[in-house]
């Protein structure tokens, strides 16, 4: 492991909200950091529909909604080792999903927790992804983490990205109008 990069790391109270949008768009991870959380107020449909989902599949589930560090995972299960669960509305951003499940493998690792595996559940289309965390994983996840922490400490956000995603993102306002 680049020991470094996990020094420079450390500090960063990285969400896994963080790690996320910084697969998605840089200056949402930028604007979310500096507490302009618009998906909460949004009146965004998808936003919407992506709190309803949370809200009302696996109910049954038991280890739902665990804490701790600076991350919330949606549920874990337990059979011979732990697999974290995490449930989206849509695969658009499936990339950053699959990074902000591997975030949360990475954490419980740190805490000598046995895992190193998970799904993530798109209810929506009835469909759902396996996940491993790989040494390569590590390394990869440790220089996303060197990356959004350097956005973190910037004293401006980056440019917005013009993108078709953008007309359905929650910031939308913030950015165009
Ligand atoms: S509207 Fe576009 S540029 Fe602005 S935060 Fe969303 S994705 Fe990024």
């Amino acid at each position: 492991m680049n020991s470094e990069l996990v020094e420079e790391v450390k500090t960063a109270n990285i969400t896994g909200t963080m790690v996320a949008y910084y697969f998605i768009c840089h200056r949402k991870l930028w604007l979310f950091a500096k507490g302009l959380n618009l998906e909460n107020i949004s009146g965004n449909p998808d936003v919407i529909k992506g709190r309803v989902l949370h809200e009302s599949r696996f109910k049954r589930e038991n280890h739902k909604e665990i804490t701790f560090d600076t991350v919330k995972i949606d549920f874990l299960h337990y059979d011979g080792q732990v697999y974290v669960h995490e449930v989206k509305k849509s695969k658009k951003f499936e990339e950053a999903h699959t990074w902000q499940l591997k975030y949360y493998i990475y954490l419980l690792q740190n805490k000598g927790v046995n895992c190193s595996s998970g799904v993530i559940h798109y209810p929506a289309s009835m469909r759902k992804e396996e996940v491993h965390f790989s040494t390569q994983d590590r390394e990869l996840l440790l220089q996303a983490m060197a990356g959004i922490k350097g956005i973190l400490n910037s004293p401006l956000p980056k440019r917005k990205t013009g993108r078709k995603m953008c007309s359905r993102c929650a910031y939308f306002d913030f950015c165009y109008v």
